[in-house]
């Protein structure tokens, strides 16, 4: 199965992804955690992504692809994958899709994870203070907010055309929307 999830920041795709992954045993790829691994280690990429990534701005899709590429070219991968926090842009879903269809195994799913934006910004405040990321305050997370909806949100469009959106309540604990989401991978595993 491949799956992407898109949803704001603070809709818990990190979260989700994670449970979901223990679900399908099917590897997760997070290129918001790779950017920072790579930001802490202080590489030359993650130098580059910092300048971005602190800002709340995306990262130039060339290098985010290069480095997607690089991992999906892993055996792992092979079986199927999670993407969480990616694609952002319908130029790298564009991407991701010629990439995915040269190996014969097109998207299965797209997961919406959809809240109340000032409930997610609430979240994030919250977040903030237990895992002290650099992007988690508010001018930044503002800013991120803003970047979802110009560049990401198309790509609702983009998979609805496609027949393989389905939008969930990110509001709830998180068990709560893990059920959800759990009921739709379901329903789509039994249909094949
Ligand atoms: P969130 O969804 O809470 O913003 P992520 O961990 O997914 O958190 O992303 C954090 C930051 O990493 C983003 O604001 C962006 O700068 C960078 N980033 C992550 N994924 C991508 C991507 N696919 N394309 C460009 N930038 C990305």
């Amino acid at each position: 199965m491949l799956i992407v999830f898109i949803g704001p920041p603070g809709a818990g795709k990190g979260t989700q992804s994670k449970r979901l992954l223990a679900y399908l045993q099917i590897p997760h790829l997070s290129t918001g955690d790779l950017l920072r691994e790579a930001k802490c280690q202080d590489t030359p990429l993650g130098r580059l992504a910092a300048q971005y990534m602190d800002h709340g701005r995306l990262v130039p899709d060339p290098l985010v692809l290069d480095m997607v590429g690089e991992c999906l070219s892993r055996p792992p991968y092979a079986k199927g994958c999670m993407f969480d926090g990616f694609p952002r842009t319908i130029q790298q879903a564009k991407s991701l899709d010629d990439s995915l269809n040269e190996r014969g195994t097109p998207l299965s799913l797209a997961l919406e994870l959809r809240g109340d934006e000032n409930e997610l910004i609430a979240r994030m405040i919250k977040r903030a203070a237990a895992e002290k990321r650099v992007d988690d305050n508010p001018e930044t997370i503002a800013q991120r907010m803003d970047v979802y909806k110009k560049q990401t949100a198309p790509l609702l469009n983009y998979y609805k055309q496609r027949g393989i959106l389905t939008t969930i309540d990110a509001l709830g604990s998180p068990d709560e929307v893990f059920e959800r989401i759990k009921a739709v991978v379901d329903a789509k595993r039994k249909a094949g």
